[in-house]
This record gives structure tokens, C-alpha cells and sequence, in this order.
């Protein structure tokens, strides 16, 4: 409700005049000097200060900003300091009465990865240190979003609070049990299990959460898994199964991304299989409709589809060296669960239960642990976290051995 949304920030306003009205004006923080340094990729700002400040540091793109907001500054900064590295230019002023800001434009899509604030020492100054790392587009369109999301609730966000949300989503489940093959292996166990091992591979990596839309044997229609990606706020929405082939040679694993038109008869036919979800499951729910006409949603839609595109080549090439693909292994078409205009998605069949060789690697744990690492490594690669991830998965071989020694 909006009215209530203003009310209450309108007595906000009122309370907080009043709290300023009772207390005297807070100290003031000099800002005397600034620098930029560019040490091997990185960017770091150094800020003289006289006191220590809270900066809230946030992101928005279009073109891509880093922006420092500062209570109480006061800027007093002789002469223009040159920008470096990733910052190709900056400026600085009082935001309103109480605030000061700091605007860097960035010369490629970055993040602070480091801040730390160094008190003043032997007479000099104390320091406001921010180092800068680049990330990759999707990760900075991520941190974007979010903190335009935040903005009617905080001022501004915290870095850890710009991680990337990914969100797996196991395919069927509940009343709906997907593909079976022979030996009686349903494709919801299996989506789902998968799932698990992707979300137990990225668990260490700094900078990225991840979400399963279900986590038991449930049912969720193909509208309501769109939903809950977007109320958990997801930057890649990646859809887990493993279906059933007519023809029983068809096999390997594929990756579809979101078409109006089909690439092949083959991708229409698996599309119009996976959109029964809902019809096995007596469910009734029209087509997510977007509003098409608006021309922002159009913009969206087609960063969207670039970057869906972008994830569907990550998953292709790193699955690709560990395990079979399909001799075409990216397709698309009309799959109603990736119809969303504003998250990238893409659908992963991770092989076809209906082909005997397929569906004996499926169940296979050494099989399932190369193939969640490979998609793990592609979703860490999209958000340029591959590094990061590199360290967790040492992390993880360390936990295993201890794991084993104790057994
Ligand atoms: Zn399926």
C-alpha cells in the first residue's frame, strides 16, 4: 500500500527532525586529501579523514557507478586528483545537509572487495581505504539490482549483502514424477539430488547464495517456481532435469535457453513434454504474462536473453570436458518455467532416462558428482567467482580427506 508506505515516511521524517532538533549537530569529519592507486588489475582509493566514518557503498549501472555516501563530511580537497585503473573519472559534493557523496565512474563493471578505515597515527590523518576489484557484468548488474531494490527500505547496502542469488530448481516433484526409465528411476529423485550437489559444491564461495525453489518431494507448479526465483530475488535461474526421449538413441546432456521459435522439432516436442507439468498435476495456470508494451521491460528482456545465452555457453563448455553432451548441446524453445523477462534462465536436461546408457550414468554417484561440479564451476565462472571458487573446492577436498581419515 503506498499511501501507507508514505505515511510512515512522513512520521519518520517528523520523528527524525525532531531527534535532530534535540541533539546537538554531530561532529564534523574533514576529508583533506584523496589518491588512486592501480597495483595489477585492482584499483585502490585512499580517502584523508579526520575521524572515522560509516560509508555505505553502493552500485548503479547505466552507465556503471560506483557511489560513497558519508555522514557529517565535510569536503576540503585541494586540486584535482587523477583518477586511475578501473575508475575513469570522480566527483564529490554534499548530497543534503548531513550527507556527502563520492561518484566514481567506472571504466569496467567493479566491486569494493576490500574497505578498511586506518586511524590517524602519528599525526597524520586516519585513512578511508576502498580497493576495487573488477566483476563481471552479470555480477554487477546483480549488485545493481539490488541495491535498487533496497533503496525504500535502507539507504544503502552492505558489499556482503551484494552477493548473487542463484536459484535450482528441480524439475516436477510431488503428484508430478517427470520421465522414469526402465529399472524405475524418476526424474523428480533425480533433479532433485542433482540439485542438492550443485548447492553443496558453490556452498563455499563468498559473493553467491543459492536457493532450491523445492527441497522435498513437492509439487510446484511451472508459474509458482518463477515466483519463488523472484521473491528470493535470483540472478540465474538454473532448471534441473532429466527427461524421456521417443527415440531411445537420443542421449547426453543439453542446455535450452528460451525461444519463441524452436531451434528443432526435437527441442519443440521436449518443451511441450515439460509444459505438461502442470496439465499431470491438474493444475490450471494461464501463461506468465509480461507486459510487452513497456519499452524498460523490453530492455530487460533482451539483457536477459544475452545473458541466459552468456550461462547456456558456461554450462555447455564446462560440462562438455567432463561429461558426455549431446551432439547438440544447446537448443531452445518454448518452456513456460523460463518465461521470466527479468532473470536469466536457462533449463538443463542432464541426459535422457530413456536411453539405457544415459540413464546407468545418471544414477551413477561418480557421474553426478563430475557433472555438478562442472555446472557449479560454470555458474561460478557467470559471476566471474571461478577464483573464489577454486579455493572453496580445495576447502571442500581438505574437509573430504579429513573426512575420510576420521572414518
Ligand atoms: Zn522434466
Amino acid at each position: 500500500m503506498a499511501w501507507v508506505m508514505l505515511i510512515s515516511k512522513v512520521s519518520f521524517a517528523v520523528f527524525a527532525a525532531a531527534l535532530a532538533l534535540a541533539q546537538p549537530a554531530a561532529a564534523e569529519i574533514d576529508a583533506s586529501a584523496a589518491a588512486f592507486t592501480a597495483p595489477a588489475g585492482t584499483t585502490r582509493f585512499v580517502l584523508e579523514l579526520s575521524g572515522e566514518p560509516q560509508p555505505r557503498i553502493f552500485v548503479v549501472d547505466k552507465p556503471p557507478r560506483l557511489v560513497v555516501d558519508i555522514d557529517d563530511v565535510q569536503f576540503g580537497i585541494e586540486g584535482p586528483i587523477a583518477p586511475a585503473g578501473l575508475v575513469s573519472d570522480w566527483r564529490y559534493g554534499p548530497l543534503g545537509p548531513n550527507t556527502g557523496r563520492i561518484v566514481f565512474d567506472l571504466a569496467e563493471p567493479a566491486l569494493v572487495m576490500r574497505q578498511f578505515y586506518l586511524p590517524s597515527l602519528a599525526g597524520r590523518p586516519g585513512r578511508l581505504v576502498l580497493d576495487l576489484q573488477r566483476v563481471s557484468a552479470p555480477r554487477f548488474a546483480a549488485a545493481a539490482r539490488s541495491a535498487r531494490a533496497s533503496v525504500d527500505a535502507v539507504p544503502a547496502i552492505q558489499p556482503e549483502d551484494a552477493r548473487a542469488v542463484v536459484v535450482l530448481d528441480p524439475g516436477h516433484g510431488g503428484i508430478d514424477p517427470g520421465a522414469s526409465s526402465g529399472d524405475g528411476t524418476l526424474e523428480k529423485d533425480l533433479a532433485l539430488a542433482f540439485a542438492k550437489r550443485v548447492a553443496a559444491e558453490l556452498e563455499a564461495v563468498p559473493g553467491l547464495k543459492v536457493l532450491l525453489t523445492r527441497t522435498d518431494d513437492s509439487f510446484l507448479s511451472l508459474n509458482r517456481r518463477i515466483r519463488v526465483a523472484r521473491a528470493y530475488g535470483a540472478d540465474l535461474f538454473v532448471s534441473i532435469h532429466a527427461d524421456a526421449a521417443p527415440q531411445n538413441f537420443v542421449h547426453g546432456a543439453s542446455v535450452y535457453t528460451l525461444s519463441e521459435r524452436p531451434s528443432d522439432a526435437e527441442a519443440a516436442a521436449l518443451a511441450a513434454r515439460e509444459n505438461l507439468s502442470d496439465a499431470v498435476s491438474g493444475v490450471v495456470e494461464p501463461d506468465v504474462k509480461e507486459d510487452v508494451s513497456d519499452i524498460l521491460a523490453d530492455l530487460m528482456r533482451r539483457e536477459t536473453k544475452t545473458f541466459s545465452l552468456e550461462f547456456a555457453n558456461a554450462v555447455v563448455s564446462s560440462m562438455g570436458v567432463a561429461v558426455r553432451m549431446n551432439s547438440n548441446p544447446h537448443r531452445y524453445a518454448r518452456f513456460r518455467v523460463l518465461m521470466a523477462h527479468d532473470i536469466p534462465s536457462v533449463l538443463l536436461e542432464l541426459g535422457y532416462l530413456t536411453n539405457s546408457e544415459d540413464s546407468q550414468t545418471l544414477t551413477d554417484p561418480v557421474w553426478q558428482a563430475r557433472a555438478a561440479e562442472a555446472v557449479a564451476d560454470a555458474i561460478a565462472r557467470f559471476f566471474g567467482l571461478s577464483d573464489s571458487r577454486a579455493g572453496a573446492r580445495q576447502i571442500g577436498r581438505t574437509q573430504d580427506a579429513a573426512t575420510l581419515r576420521s572414518q
